[in-house]
């Protein structure tokens, strides 16, 4: 087993963290509890793309970078660390150009993949709905192929993305009868199939948006159909296994920004005449925080590391992220205690870090149903179908 990141891997982990800190913080400042607007998403995806952000794990005959997924597990933690939202937004439009490259025709990679890895295309992927949250195979959305096209009607809700997104990978019912099941997914192109939006407010990670979909009697062309008919569960589960990868990541750049924030504060706060960071309790919680930072990131880089190998990986990203979201909210109130009455206060980080990793324990799959999977997988036997 190697834990060493190869030379390359450093001087990238280097010059991205040195390219954040001088070029996004200062908008990452600007925008911790305000949307990203969608224009300026645009702007500053372009700007990541050079490093690798939402082109990397592409062949370059495409415009990508054949980038290992170590590599861009570098990347987006450091992102997420720096601008949580710009890296949700980046990270979902490279998830949608993924999940069309790899389950797209030719055509449908030809049309749509040079505009998400331009960053002139924000993609979104709707799954869940109103009704329909942990159990995805029991969409109500339908799309109803009528001659040339799907008639696509219904909502979906929690899309991140989704106001900004000009393009949506939509999970919808396409039986006609009731009786059938069968779930497909649709790439739905806003400037041809329009669909409305309505922004939620939320706890946490309040610069990305996450939102509401409306799909009124929008007509999707009958080529847009994602893989074949009736194949849209199966596709999208095996996706969840990259994305929730991700989210794991998302979670370990929240979390190390507010352990780095915290070595700095108990090295200066003073109380009882010495620097708090020389009181045994203290040093008992950063401790507890460093040890859960850390096997976070074990179990999250050897998800990428498995994913990079095309292996079957449900099992361990689903680890990983049950285990480091939850790590992440008990890493970021650990630092609010450090902190005292200054971790509750608005003019410190602090408190949003904690808002924003209590996020995403929720997404992708909960923490149940990860422990859920994790359990029936070694087992056998399964708790849900
Ligand atoms: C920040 C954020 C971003 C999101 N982004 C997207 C997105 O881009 N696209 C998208 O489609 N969705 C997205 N979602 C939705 C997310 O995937 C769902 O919220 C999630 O799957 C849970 O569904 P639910 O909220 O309806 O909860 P429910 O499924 O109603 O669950 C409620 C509770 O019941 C528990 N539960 C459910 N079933 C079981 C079971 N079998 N056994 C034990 N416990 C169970 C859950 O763990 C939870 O505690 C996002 C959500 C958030 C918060």
């Amino acid at each position: 087993m190697n834990f060493d990141l190869t030379e390359e891997q450093q001087i990238l982990k280097q010059s991205v963290k040195r390219f954040l800190e001088k070029e996004i913080k200062p908008c990452a400042d600007e925008y911790t509890e305000k949307l990203i607007p969608k224009d300026m998403a645009h702007d500053l995806i372009k700007k990541l793309i050079p490093f690798g952000y939402v082109v990397g794990p592409f062949p370059e005959e495409i415009g990508g970078m054949n980038m290992d997924t170590i590599s861009q597990g570098i990347l987006f933690e450091e992102l997420f660390r720096v601008f949580p939202g710009l890296g949700g937004i980046a990270f979902i439009t490279m998830d949608t150009a993924l999940t069309l490259y790899e389950y797209g025709t030719k055509e449908q990679i030809d049309r749509f993949i040079p505009k998400l890895l331009s960053g002139d295309y924000i993609g979104c992927v709707a799954v869940t709905e109103p009704d329909i949250g942990s159990n995805p195979s029991e969409v109500k959305t339908r799309g109803i192929l009528e001659g040339e096209n799907y008639r696509v009607n219904g909502q979906k809700i929690w899309i991140s993305n989704g106001s900004v997104s000009d393009v949506c990978v939509v999970l919808v019912r396409t039986e006609k009868d009731p009786g059938k099941k069968s779930v497909s997914r649709l790439i739905v192109e806003r400037s041809v199939s329009d669909y409305s939006s309505r922004d939620l407010g939320k706890l946490g990670l309040n610069s990305w948006p996450t939102s509401e979909l409306f799909f009124d009697d929008t007509l999707v062309p009958k080529e847009n159909l994602l893989g074949d008919v009736g194949e849209g569960l199966k596709s999208t589960l095996r996706t969840f296994e990259r994305a929730r990868c991700f989210v794991a990541l998302y979670s370990i750049g929240i979390a190390q920004a507010s352990v780095d924030a915290t070595i700095q504060y108990v090295k200066e706060r003073e109380q009882w005449g010495k620097p708090i960071g020389q009181h045994q309790m203290i040093q008992d919680m950063l401790a507890d925080m460093l040890i859960e930072l850390d096997a976070a990131k074990l179990l999250t880089y050897r998800g990428l590391y498995l994913i990079g190998k095309g292996a079957r990986c449900d099992t361990q990203t689903s680890m990983a992220k049950y285990y480091a979201t939850e790590a992440a909210v008990k890493i970021t109130s650990n630092a609010i205690q450090i902190h005292g009455g200054y971790g509750l206060s608005k003019e410190f980080p602090i408190e949003r870090l904690f808002r924003d990793a209590r996020m995403l324990t929720i997404p992708d799959g909960t923490s149940q149903i990860q422990k859920l999977i994790v359990a029936r997988n070694t087992l056998g036997l399964a708790a849900f179908k």
